[in-house]
């Protein structure tokens, strides 16, 4: 391949959490290369209003603070690579990664690849994205403050979800598709004991239902698993609660991934289990999930990284005298 492009520190993701890895390490002198991947910008780009980033005390729109941070990250000595990666070799340094239109040699690898929420897959919920269906409780929920809302899932999240929305809303709705929860017992135990959750067995949704100018979500077609009845409720927001997919598919079997398919780290840091090779952000991260959250490991990776390099380079000198 004659596109190869060598490098001390790669940084593989263009959100939250690699460009402020790209940002730390780029003023440490590392010129990092960043592999922007096929959503330049990651998922905060995908939204619009964001309320909880700080520094802002005016709503900011999620595709501008992304805008600014690769902005900011270039300004200090970054290279931004529009490329998508499609394999790795991470057995021997430097790394090998071959992406659609290059090769990338590198010291050392930050994997920032992040997760996707995992949807239902229906067309109505697609049409509703932005408009009432959302996949991000702590996110969204403060724009629904008053109304009646709902969380579909049975697992962790969505009971902490539904939890959290109890702050801002007096009418919460988990739907199940079954009669008993995935979730701790402890988290069960405070959802069923809330007042303002009440609890649909049995129940998957069959269609988000739009209405009014301008359009935004009025209800929920359920359908009962058991004996396939439709009924209504009538909410103004849905979260989707059903999982996340960590980008993680490169990976297997190359570097430790949870039972989730979330990178593995040494505790309190951002280390894998691959020298040379660190994880922040979401890829890594199944608990918070949130821009402030990425960012934060993508400084603890830069910093990681960047003592990694410090200590091999010591060793090389060292080994050379
Ligand atoms: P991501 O933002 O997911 O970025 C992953 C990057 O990896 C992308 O650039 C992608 O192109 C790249 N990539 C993936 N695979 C490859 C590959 N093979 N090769 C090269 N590149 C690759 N959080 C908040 O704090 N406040 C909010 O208001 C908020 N609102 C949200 C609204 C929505 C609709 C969504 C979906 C999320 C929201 N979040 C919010 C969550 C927040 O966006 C994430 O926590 C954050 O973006 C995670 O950052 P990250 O850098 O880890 O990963
Ligand atoms: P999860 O544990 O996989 O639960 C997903 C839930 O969504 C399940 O109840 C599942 O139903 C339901 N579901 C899946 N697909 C569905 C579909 N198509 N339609 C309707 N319902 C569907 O996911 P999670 O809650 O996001 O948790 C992921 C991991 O993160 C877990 O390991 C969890 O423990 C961890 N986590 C931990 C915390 C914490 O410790 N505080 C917080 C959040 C997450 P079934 O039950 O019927 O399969």
């Amino acid at each position: 391949m004659s596109n190869v492009i060598s490098t001390r520190l790669l940084v593989l993701g263009s959100g939250p959490a690699g460009l402020t890895a790209a940002i730390y390490a780029a003023r440490a002198g590392l010129s990092p290369v960043v592999v922007q991947g096929i959503q330049p910008g990651g998922q905060l780009t995908t939204t619009t209003d964001v309320e909880n980033y700080p520094g802002f005390r005016d709503v900011i729109q999620g595709p501008w603070l992304m805008e600014e941070m690769q902005a900011q990250a270039e300004h200090v000595g970054t290279r931004m690579v529009w490329d998508h990666i499609a394999s790795v070799d991470l057995t021997r340094r430097p790394f090998v990664l071959k992406g659609d239109s290059g090769e990338y040699h590198a010291d050392t690898l930050i994997i920032a690849t992040g997760a996707q929420a995992k949807w239902l897959g229906l067309p109505s919920e697609e049409h509703m994205k932005g408009k009432g269906a959302s996949a991000c409780a702590t996110c969204d929920g403060f724009f629904y403050r008053g109304k009646k809302v709902a969380v579909i899932g049975g697992g962790n999240t969505a009971v902490e979800e539904a939890l959290y929305l109890t702050n801002h809303s007096h009418d919460v709705t988990l739907i199940h598709r079954r009669d008993s929860l995935r979730a701790e017992k402890i988290l069960q135990d405070r959802l069923f004991a809330h007042q303002n959750i009440k609890i649909i067995w049995h129940s998957e949704v069959a269609e988000f239902v739009a209405g009014g100018t301008p359009e935004a979500l009025v209800g929920l077609d359920l359908r009962d698993v058991r004996t396939g009845e439709i009924s209504r409720i009538d909410v103004d927001g849905a979260f989707v609660a059903i999982g996340h997919k960590p980008a993680t598919e490169l990976f297997a079997g190359k570097i430790t991934l949870d039972a989730d398919g979330y990178i593995e780290c040494a505790p309190g840091s951002t280390r894998t289990n691959v020298p040379g090779v660190f994880a922040c952000g979401d890829v890594m991260d199944k608990l918070y999930r949130q821009a402030v959250t990425a960012a934060g490991t993508g400084c603890m990776a830069a910093l990681d990284a960047e003592r990694f390099l410090a200590e091999m380079e010591f060793e090389a000198l060292q080994a050379a005298e």
